[in-house]
């Protein structure tokens, strides 16, 4: 049986870190991708490798076209042939109305969560395709139910970035499904991580919880078994669709 090959762009913390340790624990080889925090990502390989299984940390800015390229090289070298790619690298920025979005910030949000996912599906698509001699392969883009809601007074610019996600999943997915790939997309509502604080709000889930149909924030892990079903032979069947990951939002 041919070995499952996993990327998880944002790997070293968060969501990212929660699907890499479930995709290890289901058996896949795991690149771990980062692009700051070097140690953190050395801290889920490590984590991998105590419990039995094999991770490869690696560096790259995914709006960076280069170095997506040097990195998709680097798995194929270290690694093998990818069969499963989670885009899940993702920013946003201090909360804000539009008066103040500058065309850097907009910019800056596009590229590593639009441009950054277009790449990384790119690369993907010249592995796994069947067109291109590949076996077939899974796709998950991380997108957001502010896709739907629009984030307004928060972050118009991420909300919009997210619903650019949403139409490369459902487009992709469309043009790659009789080349043996299938692409899905899942939308987390108020999980608890670190990303909060880079919108000046690390509480903003437990402020905003008391409004959830569900009345709690999501926990890493409930997202990461969603995207982990996805990528599975569980999922064969299903391509271009949606799992609403949000507690009822
Ligand atoms: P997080 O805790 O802030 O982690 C972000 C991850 O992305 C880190 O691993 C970071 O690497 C990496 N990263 C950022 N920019 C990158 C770049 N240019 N190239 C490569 N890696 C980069 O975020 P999170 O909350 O887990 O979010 C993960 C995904 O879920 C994002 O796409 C986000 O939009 C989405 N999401 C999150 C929530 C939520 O409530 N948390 C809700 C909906 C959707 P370093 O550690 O090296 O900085």
């Amino acid at each position: 049986m041919s070995k499952n090959i996993a990327l998880v762009t944002g790997g070293s913390r968060g969501i990212g870190r929660a699907t890499a340790l479930l995709l290890a624990e289901r058996g896949y080889q795991v690149a771990v991708n980062y692009v700051n925090d070097a140690k953190a990502a050395q801290q889920v390989v490590d984590e991998i490798k105590a419990n039995g299984g094999e991770a490869l940390a690696i560096h790259a800015d995914v709006a960076d076209e280069n170095q997506v390229v040097a990195m998709f090289r680097k798995i194929a070298d270290e690694m093998g042939p990818l069969t499963a790619l989670v885009n899940n690298a993702g920013i946003l920025f201090q909360q804000s109305t539009i008066e103040n979005l500058s065309a850097e910030r907009i910019n800056r949000v596009l590229s590593t969560n639009v441009t950054g996912y277009f790449l990384c599906c790119r690369e993907a698509v010249k592995v796994m395709s069947t067109r291109h001699g590949g076996q077939g392969g899974a796709i998950v883009n991380v997108s957001s139910a502010a896709s739907r809601l629009g984030a307004p007074n928060e972050y118009i610019d991420y909300a919009a970035s997210k619903g650019a996600v949403d139409t490369l999943t459902t487009g992709l997915s469309l043009e790659v499904a009789a080349q043996g790939i299938r692409v899905n997309g899942v939308r987390p509502g108020l999980i608890y991580t670190e990303m909060h604080a880079s919108g000046g709000e690390p509480g903003r889930v437990d402020r905003l919880k008391a409004n959830l149909p569900m009345q709690r924030g999501g926990q890493p892990d409930e997202v990461a078994q969603g995207i982990v079903w996805l990528l599975s032979d569980a999922a064969s069947y299903v391509t271009g669709s949606f799992i609403e990951l949000s507690g009822g939002r």
